[in-house]
C-alpha cells in the first residue's frame, strides 16, 4: 500500500457495465481514500445486454447524485414494476413478480395466510390483485410510490434500458468526476514474487498502469481473478442448464410501452421481452443441450413481436461463480466473478453489491485486511446463493411435462438450502426469514402462488378471524388498489410529460 496520507491506487480493467459502476462509486464515494484508473479496450468491446434491473439500482442513482430524468433520457429507460412470467408453472397461466407487496400483515400475520384461507374457501380474487404493482402493471400505468405509509408507497421499480448506452453515461459520469480513462488492451500482469499480489498491468503499447487494488470487471475473461491468479469456478449447470442466449431486437409492436419486462417459458429455456422507449430488447435465453443455436435464433425470430432490427446475437456463458470473489489485492466485480442468467435480472444487482460491499470494507494505507477479504466474499457468497436458489425455483417449480428440457428441471435435485425453503412453504406456507441478500417474503409468495405451489396448510390463526370481516377487508383493499391505479397516468404519458425522461429522437416522444 501507499504512504500514510496519501489514497489508494485502484485500478479497474474493463469498461463495461460493472467497470464503469464501480470507477464512479470509488470515486463518488471515496474521494478522499481513492485514486481511480479505468483501463478498457474497444477491440474487445462489451457484452452490451443487460437492460432490466432491481429497485437497488434506484440507490445507486441518487446515492451518485445522478439526475433521474437525465440518466433515463440518455439510456432511454422505461420504468419497471415487476416481470410477467408466463407459462412457467403450466402453459396458458401466468402471474406477475412485482416489486412490491401484497396486502399488509394484520396482527402479526403475513397477508398471504389470510389469502390463503380465502381461496380455501373459494372466496379470493387472484393474489395479483392484492397488489398495487401488480395492477398498476397490467393497466400498463404508472406513478413514482408516495413516500409515506399509505396504500400509494407499497411498490417500488426499477428501469428497462440500453446497456450500450448505460455504460457510455457512467463513464462520461466517472470521468467527470476524476476517473482516469486508458483506451488499450491489457496483455500482461505484473505480480510481486513474494505475495503474489498484482503490482501492474501493462498495455500493448507499452503504457503501464500500477496499482495497489485492482478490481477485475473484464467480464466473462476474468483475466485477473480467473486467469492470473486462477480463482476456481464453481459450475452451476446442473441446476440452471441454460448456457447460451440469442438476443435480438425489434422495433415495438404498438403504440403503448409496458412498465414490465416479459418473461415466457420456451421448449428450452425462456424468452425475454425488454420495453425500452425506442425498441424492443428480445431473446432467447436456452440450454445448447437440449437445442440448437439456430433453432433458438429461429425461435427468436418467429417470437419477435415487432419488425427486427438486427439478425440474433448468440451469447455463450457458464452458469456459475468464483468461489472467492476477493484474492489477493484483486476484487472481481461483474461477470468476472460469476453470472446467473437474467431471468430476475439479477447480474447488475449483484455487481452493484459488490461494489457497496467492496466500500464497505475498503482498505486503509495500513495495506488489506485479510478478515475484510473474509467478509467480503461471505457477503457476495450469500448474494450468489440466495439468487441461485430463487432462479431454480422457478424452473422446478412446475407441471410442465412438454419437453425434456423442463421434465429435467422439473425432477432435478434442488440444493439443500433450496429443499428447506419449499418444505417450509408446502407444510405451512412459511417464508424462511432473512436479513441479507435479495428476495423477500413477496417475491418468494409471487413465485410459489404463481406457479401453482400452494401449501398443505397456513397459519391456523386466521381461522380465529371472523371470516366476512377477513373477506370485507379484501375487498376493500381490491377497491382502493383499483382507484390508486385509475388515478395514475399511463406509463408513456408520464414518460412523454413534464418530467423530461423521454429521448427526443425516439418515436414514441412525438
Ligand atoms: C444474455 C444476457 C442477458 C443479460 N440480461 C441482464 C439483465 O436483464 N439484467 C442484468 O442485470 N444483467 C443482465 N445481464 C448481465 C449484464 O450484461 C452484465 O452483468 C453487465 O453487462 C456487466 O458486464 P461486465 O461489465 O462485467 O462485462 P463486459 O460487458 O463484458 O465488459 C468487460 C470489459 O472488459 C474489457 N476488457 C476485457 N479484456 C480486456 C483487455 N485485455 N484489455 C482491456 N480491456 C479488456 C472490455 O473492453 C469491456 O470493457 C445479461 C447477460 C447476458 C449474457
Amino acid at each position: 500500500m501507499t504512504e500514510m496520507g496519501s489514497k489508494v491506487r485502484v485500478v479497474v480493467l474493463g469498461g463495461g457495465t460493472a467497470g464503469w459502476m464501480t470507477a464512479a462509486s470509488l470515486i463518488r464515494l471515496l474521494p478522499d481514500t481513492a485514486s481511480v484508473d479505468l483501463i478498457e479496450s474497444e477491440d474487445i468491446g462489451i457484452v452490451g445486454v443487460g437492460e432490466a434491473t432491481l429497485p437497488h439500482i434506484r440507490g445507486f442513482v441518487e446515492k451518485l447524485g445522478i439526475d433521474e430524468a437525465a440518466f433515463m433520457k440518455a439510456t432511454h429507460a422505461t420504468f419497471k414494476l415487476g416481470i410477467d412470467f408466463r407459462d412457467f408453472g403450466r402453459i396458458g397461466e401466468s402471474y406477475i413478480h412485482p416489486f412490491g407487496s401484497f396486502g399488509e400483515e394484520v396482527a402479526g400475520i403475513g397477508f398471504h395466510h389470510y389469502w390463503l384461507e380465502l381461496q380455501r374457501q373459494g372466496r379470493a380474487a387472484p393474489l395479483g390483485d392484492y397488489s398495487l404493482a401488480v395492477a398498476a402493471a397490467r393497466a400498463n400505468r404508472f406513478a413514482p410510490p408516495a413516500q409515506d405509509h399509505t396504500l400509494a408507497s407499497t411498490y417500488g421499480y426499477a428501469y428497462q434500458f440500453d446497456a450500450t448506452l448505460f455504460g457510455p453515461f457512467m463513464r462520461e459520469f466517472a470521468c467527470r468526476h476524476g476517473v482516469t480513462r486508458h483506451e488499450g488492451l491489457m496483455v500482461e500482469v505484473e505480480r510481486d514474487g513474494a505475495s503474489g499480489n498484482v503490482t501492474a498491468l501493462l498495455l500493448a503499447d507499452g503504457r503501464r498502469i500500477e496499482g495497489d487494488l485492482f478490481v477485475d470487471c473484464s467480464g466473462f475473461r476474468s483475466l485477473l481473478l480467473g486467469q492470473t491468479l486462477g480463482e476456481e469456478w464453481e459450475d452451476w449447470t446442473h441446476w440452471l442448464p441454460c448456457d447460451r442466449a440469442a438476443a435480438m431486437p425489434c422495433t415495438h409492436a404498438t403504440q403503448d410501452i409496458r412498465p414490465f419486462t416479459i418473461a415466457t417459458a420456451m421448449p428450452a429455456g425462456w424468452r425475454w421481452q425488454i420495453p425500452l422507449q425506442h425498441r424492443m430488447g428480445n431473446g432467447y435465453v436456452f440450454s445448447s443441450a437440449h437445442i440448437s443455436e439456430d433453432e433458438a435464433c429461429a425461435a427468436i425470430k418467429a417470437a419477435a413481436e415487432g419488425d427486427p432490427l438486427a439478425e440474433p446475437r448468440i451469447l455463450k456463458f457458464r452458469p456459475g461463480r468464483r468461489k472467492h470473489s476477493w484474492s489477493h489485492n484483486v476484487v472481481a466485480v461483474g461477470l468476472a466473478s460469476g453470472f446467473l442468467e437474467p431471468l430476475e435480472s439479477t447480474s447488475i444487482y449483484l455487481a452493484q453489491m459488490a461494489i457497496t460491499y467492496l466500500i464497505e470494507l475498503f482498505p486503509d494505507q495500513g495495506g488489506i485486511d485479510p478478515r475484510d477479504v473474509a467478509e467480503f466474499n461471505r457477503l457476495v457468497d450469500v448474494e450468489y446463493d440466495r439468487v441461485r436458489d430463487f432462479l431454480i425455483l422457478h424452473y422446478n417449480a412446475t407441471t410442465r411435462d412438454d419437453s425434456e428440457f423442463w421434465n429435467h428441471v422439473r425432477t432435478m435435485q434442488v440444493p439443500d438450502t433450496l429443499a428447506d425453503k419449499l418444505e417450509l412453504w408446502r407444510k405451512a406456507a412459511r417464508i424462511e426469514k432473512y436479513a441479507d441478500g435479495l428476495f423477500f417474503d413477496a417475491s418468494w409468495i409471487a413465485v410459489y402462488v404463481g406457479q401453482g405451489l400452494l401449501p398443505e396448510r397456513h397459519d391456523a390463526r386466521v381461522a380465529l378471524a371472523d371470516p366476512a370481516r377477513v373477506a370485507g377487508a379484501l375487498e376493500r383493499l381490491r377497491g382502493a388498489i383499483a382507484a390508486e391505479v385509475a388515478a395514475m397516468p399511463g406509463h408513456l404519458d408520464f414518460l412523454r410529460g413534464e418530467s423530461g425522461r423521454l429521448a427526443p429522437e425516439d418515436a414514441l416522444a412525438a
